[in-house]
């Protein structure tokens, strides 16, 4: 059986690069309302906003800030639009189509990386649930028990009456009744009253 080869960068320079930032005023211009009385003032100041930018803008600075702005990370790839349409030549010219999506990718892409956020969270929460009888972490809910009663005639309904919480390391469980607070089932949701 042969080792591994060892990583080699077959002649490559690496990317060791990395950027620095610094907090530093807008490249866009900001209006200010004018209370002033000379016509010429607000001339000027309408002169000024012709273009958005700062008259000493750089592309890459505008880029970062309406990223920033947008809520991208300051992580994400960029690729030029002439590069982008360099590689979507070719690769129409090798196989006479080619596929575009936007990147979907966990980490570029700001809407999922608010779900893997949220799930992060809540699982810390769980974690921090512990179990009544041997304090083992992530007490959580294993079945949610239909059965709320209705508020006109009593029945049990299809409605969640309670949760069951149970320990994965001594098996102990824990019902809950009425979890969301609410107490009676609204009579639309039972089989009786609303057939
Ligand atoms: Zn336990
Ligand atoms: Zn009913």
């Amino acid at each position: 059986m042969s080792r591994p080869k060892k990583l080699e960068l077959d002649g490559k320079t690496p990317d060791l690069g990395f950027k620095v930032y610094k907090l530093d005023k807008s490249n866009f211009h900001f209006w200010q309302d004018y209370n002033g009385e000379e016509p010429q003032e607000l001339d000027q100041q309408l002169e000024v906003f012709q273009t958005p930018l700062q008259s000493e803008w750089d592309p890459k600075a505008v880029i970062t800030e309406i990223m920033l702005l947008e809520g991208f990370p300051l992580d994400s790839s960029l690729t030029k639009a002439a590069q982008f349409k360099v590689i979507v030549a070719e690769l129409l010219e090798r196989h006479g189509s080619a596929w575009l999506e936007t990147d979907m990718r966990a980490h570029v892409n700001p809407a999922r990386m608010a779900v893997i956020e949220q799930a992060a969270h809540n699982l810390v929460k769980k974690f921090h649930q512990r179990c009544p009888q041997c304090r083992w972490p992530g007490f959580d809910v294993v079945r949610r028990l239909p059965g709320l009663p209705c508020a006109s005639c009593g029945l049990p309904t299809a409605l969640t009456h309670q949760w069951v919480y149970r320990c994965t390391q001594c098996h102990y469980e824990r019902q809950v009744l009425y979890p969301e607070g609410i107490k009676v089932a609204d009579p639309g949701h039972c089989e009786l009253c609303n057939p």
